[in-house]
């Protein structure tokens, strides 16, 4: 139990270093695999470009080694990338915890969280990454359902709802910007993940999200995405 324990933490924190590596290139257009391939370089500081010691770029040690400071130049790390993994390997523990194996669904549940907690991050920069997150994370719940209810049907109608709903409201929208679509591509997501019994209440949510004046963009695409999260774990 220990042990699983141990393992689970282990794997989070490597599914967030992975995020947290991701967070940082996608809005520079790195690519996200690899070393850095752009320059050829070694893991360094992206401010006084110091090549990092391995303790000073692996995930929580690296925040023990530097307490959320370059050793050499002394620049403050932003802690979101910090932030990202220790969520990502708290999901992956609790989501041990609640499933109890690591089985399929355990994978697909934490690909899908992890992709999310970092859509949460990136929703502000102006790219499409985003969008291919939740395409990607749509994807991912496609899969987990069919595994779990043995048919496709549920979900696709679930999607058909979401997508007849989303015709309507994009019809009367003239213009859209980027972060608009990302916070509309909710519905496609809830319509996959969602079932049939909360996607209904889910999508009246994400309606007096998108009718609320007063809230910014990204926080109603916050507050969505963490309505959608709290609603598939609580319905697992
Ligand atoms: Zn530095």
């Amino acid at each position: 139990m220990v042990l699983s324990i141990c393992f689970a933490f282990i794997i989070g924190v490597l599914f967030g270093n992975y995020a947290s590596t991701a967070l940082f290139r996608l809005p520079r257009n790195i690519p996200i695999s690899g070393y850095n391939t752009n320059t050829g370089k070694a893991p360094h500081c992206s401010t006084c470009e110091h090549k990092l010691k391995f303790y000073e770029y692996l995930p929580v040690l690296s925040w023990v080694s530097t307490k959320g400071k370059c050793n050499y130049c002394g620049v403050k790390i932003n802690p979101k990338y910090t932030i990202l993994e220790v969520a990502t390997a708290l999901l992956a523990l609790s989501l041990y915890l609640y499933i109890g194996s690591f089985n399929e669904e355990y994978i697909l549940l934490l690909c899908a969280g992890t992709l999310l907690n970092l859509s949460l991050f990136l929703f502000n920069k102006k790219n499409s990454a985003v969008d291919k997150i939740l395409l990607l994370t749509g994807f991912i719940g496609g899969i987990y359902r069919t595994l779990t209810e043995e048919t496709i049907l549920n979900w696709v109608f679930g999607l058909s709802v979401a997508y007849f709903i989303w015709v309507s409201i994009t019809m009367k929208i003239k213009k859209m910007s980027g972060n608009e679509n990302s916070f509309l591509n909710l519905f496609f997501l809830a319509g996959v993940w969602l079932k049939a019994s909360i996607l209904l209440p889910y999508i009246v949510i994400l309606l007096s999200l998108k009718a609320a004046n007063k809230l910014s963009l990204s926080k109603k695409f916050q507050l969505g995405v963490i309505a959608l999260y709290s609603l598939v774990i609580l319905s697992l």
